[in-house]
């Protein structure tokens, strides 16, 4: 049998939901794999053809025509070198760099974006006491440890939670604490399924991209 008819079925079979065929390899997999892009402004040049930058689309709300690229460094590589330009039928710029650099910040939005939103709806509470207490109830789906929380992290619920897979490093107390009109948060609590995985799918397909930006990744001091 051959291989590519082993993984169809297998993606067939295996994977629900839409499937999206990537930039890079070609294969077509779960759209969840796979990361969507759209076209920047384009850019008229007197040199040569009009060329055209991507866009990260992780929320998957922009409009227009997408492609979509597994979240891996050889897949954008090779999407890079052809693939974007075949699906966008134009002249595609942009290297690895400047995806992994995007791919890293629209993560930080959607999750930023993603904790305000459960704020308001009441599905997601900060500070150790609350946050403790909802995690021994089990209504904590997630917790999300500010990586300068140093006491918080020592907490047995949290590392309960990093144990089971449960428990995520996203910014520092500052950013958390801007998202819950505080000072600072050190842990807060996402009590929402959906939100929770949204959460871990936009961390899971940034982290192959942050490199050598792991650590701004895990803090934004620096921004
Ligand atoms: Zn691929």
């Amino acid at each position: 049998m051959a291989v590519s008819k082993q993984h169809d079925e297998r993606s067939e079979a295996g994977i629900p939901g839409p499937r999206r065929q990537c930039a890079g390899c070609a294969i077509r997999d779960s759209a969840d794999l796979l990361v969507r892009v759209v076209l920047g402004p384009r850019e008229a040049r007197l040199d040569s053809e009009p060329s055209a930058c991507l866009a990260v689309d992780l929320a998957d709300s922009r409009f227009g025509r997408g492609s979509h690229v597994h979240a891996s460094t050889a897949c954008v590589q090779r999407a890079l070198r052809g693939g974007f330009s075949k699906v966008f039928k134009c002249k595609v710029e942009g290297s690895l760099e400047s995806f992994s650099t995007q791919m890293t910040e629209a993560a930080e939005r959607r999750i930023d974006g993603l904790l305000a939103g459960a704020r308001r709806a009441k599905q997601a509470i900060a500070g150790a006491d609350v946050v403790r207490a909802a995690y021994r109830d089990g209504s904590a789906v997630l917790l999300v440890v500010a990586c300068d929380a140093a006491a918080a992290s020592k907490l047995p619920e949290v590392h309960d939670a990093v144990g089971l897979g449960r428990a995520v490093v996203f910014g520092n107390k500052q950013r958390l604490g801007a998202i819950f009109g505080r000072d600072e948060v050190a842990v807060c609590a996402v009590l929402h399924e959906g939100v929770a995985k949204a959460i871990g799918s936009a961390r899971s397909m940034a982290l192959p991209f942050a490199g050598a930006r792991s650590e701004a990744w895990w803090s934004s001091e620096d921004r």
